[in-house]
């Protein structure tokens, strides 16, 4: 089968290869992928620009969406949709950057009705991570009429998504972007205000004037450590992301002065619950038209360059790479 294949010997190489399936790891449900996506992570490790892969060789590919073709586990059948996101797929276990995957049935969430194979890796893990944070932020008691709602890394995966879900929502969303000529794409996705990622960027004042009553974090350090220091008395911070950086200066202030809560959220490893639960909230709360603006569809030759481009902070919304036969991609189903 074709899978994008990363090798590391005598120096690291990232190409489209043919692969025996008998090489596949062992699992209960054996997948023909139709979609898989580029994640920030899957970028990370076809450039290896950090120690994402830990077992070598690696077929990458964190995210995928295809027909069960093989299947011993019980809440599977031959002919069933399925999506896979994270799960160390890509890291440890061979991905969904191929025409097939191996998997356990454990770890498979259905299609949820409502939304096609395409526009779950429209979502991808970006976009389910966005719903996990949306979550979060409603867990912990955030309404629209609690007040501005900041997004940071606005025109990535994870902020595209939280932007269209939390203005569907009603809340009064603020985007943060590093590319000011994308103001009109995320006003069209639904924020009211765009501030240029200078504003939060660099290193400020550790408690500073309260204006956030949520925030969705996708990039980390110093822009984390401002939204934090501007959120209001008993906001909610929902970080998930390192775009700028994994540091994180900041004080007890904005926790013991204003009873902010910092929720950290990981998709990797949630548990099946919360993973249904965000599926099933996706397919009711993200518009398809929004999700449509924010898809740039690519072929698994194709995805090498896009992950360089990714890197380098100039990809808007989200890759979908289409792993069929057909060279044009079909969305059925
Ligand atoms: P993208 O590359 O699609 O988006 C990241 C965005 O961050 C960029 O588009 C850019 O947005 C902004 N950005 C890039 N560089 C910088 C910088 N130096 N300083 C400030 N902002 C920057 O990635 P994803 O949306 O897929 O992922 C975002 C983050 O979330 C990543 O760090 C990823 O690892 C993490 N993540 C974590 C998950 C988890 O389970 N915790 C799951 C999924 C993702 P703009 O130009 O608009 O400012």
């Amino acid at each position: 089968m074709k899978a994008l294949l990363l090798t590391n010997d005598g120096g690291f190489k990232a190409q489209v290869s043919q692969v025996d399936e008998a090489d596949m790891p062992a699992g209960d449900v054996t997948v023909a992928l139709d979609y898989s996506t580029l994640n920030y992570k899957d970028a990370l490790a076809l450039t290896n620009k950090s120690p994402v892969v830990r077992t070598w060789p690696m077929v990458a590919g964190i995210d995928g969406v295809g027909r069960v073709v093989e299947s011993s586990h019980p809440s599977w059948k031959v002919g069933d949709v399925v999506v896979h996101n994270g799960w160390g797929l890509g890291e440890t276990r061979w991905g969904c950057l191929a025409e097939k995957v191996r998997l356990q049935g454990d770890w498979l969430v259905r299609l949820p009705k409502g939304l096609t194979a395409h526009l779950a890796m429209g979502i991808g893990t970006a976009g389910y991570t966005a719903m996990l944070c949306v979550l979060a932020l409603e867990d912990h008691g955030v309404q629209p009429k609690s007040g501005e709602i900041l997004v940071t890394g606005a025109t990535g995966g994870v902020g595209s998504v939280a932007v269209a879900l939390l203005s569907k929502l009603g809340y009064t969303v603020v985007a943060v972007t590093g590319k000011p000529q994308e103001e009109a794409y995320l006003r069209s996705l639904g924020a009211a205000a765009v501030i240029e990622r200078a504003a939060m960027s660099e290193p400020g004042k550790l408690f500073q004037k309260e204006r956030w009553a949520g925030v969705v974090d996708a990039v980390g350090s110093h822009t984390l450590a401002n939204a934090l220091a501007q959120t209001r008395y008993g906001g909610v911070v929902a970080a998930c992301g390192l775009a700028q950086g994994m540091d994180l200066q900041t004080s007890v202030m904005p926790f013991i002065l204003r009873g902010v809560s910092l929720i950290g959220v990981d998709s990797v490893m949630a548990p099946m619950a919360k993973r249904q639960r965000a599926w099933d909230r996706l397919a009711r709360d993200l518009d398809p038209a929004m999700l449509g603006k924010m898809i740039e569809d690519i072929t698994l030759e194709q995805a090498l360059d896009a992950a360089h481009r990714l890197m380098a902070s100039q990809v808007r919304g989200r890759l979908v790479v289409n792993l069929r036969p057909s060279p044009a991609p079909v969305k059925y189903y």
